[in-house]
């Protein structure tokens, strides 16, 4: 087993070369590898840094959704727990985007406490992106309809860190607010 610094360093080398060249959905096209590093960090501060596998594991949430990594290289790099959180929070996209977003909602409940630490970080950040401060009626509409259905997947993975809910329903405020 790395060394908790290590298995942080290694995934978020791995998930910036994987993600290499793409961008994230919302404001100013940022490069992907943003998301993540919001994600790894909002894990790291509500936890204080004390589940090293949890922040590796919010490097790589969305590395095997979308690259080419598989479930086995990631449990052999870094371990079992870690390829399984990104497993859990892998949607199948095979299924069209409808049923992807009502699977999330109906599957949250289910899912392990740190899944669930995850979700939440990731809707933070992606609501955190589709803020603009002049925003167009597209955008305004793609903001309300992406907050109304986080709300409702962070509903099934709540009180499991108090700091994180909090954190996710101060993003909802300020989304509401601006449009
Ligand atoms: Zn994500």
């Amino acid at each position: 087993m790395l060394s908790a610094i290590r298995l942080i360093s290694e995934a978020a080398e791995l998930a910036a070369r994987r993600h290499n060249g793409m961008a994230r959905k919302g404001r100013g096209n940022e490069p992907y590898i943003n998301h993540l590093a919001e994600v790894a960090n909002l894990l790291a501060t509500a936890t204080d840094g004390a589940d090293a596998e949890l922040i590796a594991a919010g490097w790589l949430h969305d590395v095997i959704e979308d690259t080419e990594t598989t479930r086995e290289e990631l449990a052999q790099t870094f371990s079992e727990r870690v390829a399984s959180l990104v497993v859990e929070c892998t949607d199948d996209m095979t299924l069209p985007k409808a049923e992807r977003r009502r699977r999330q909602v109906v599957d949250a409940p289910k899912k392990s406490p740190g899944a669930k630490l995850i979700k939440i970080a990731d809707k933070v950040s992606n609501i955190g992106a589709r803020i603009h401060s002049d925003p167009s009626a597209a955008e305004r509409a793609d903001l309300a309809d992406y907050t109304g259905w986080a709300e409702q997947v962070v509903a099934g993975c709540r009180g499991g860190n108090s700091w994180l809910d909090t954190t996710f329903d101060d993003m909802v405020r300020k989304a509401r607010a601006s449009l």
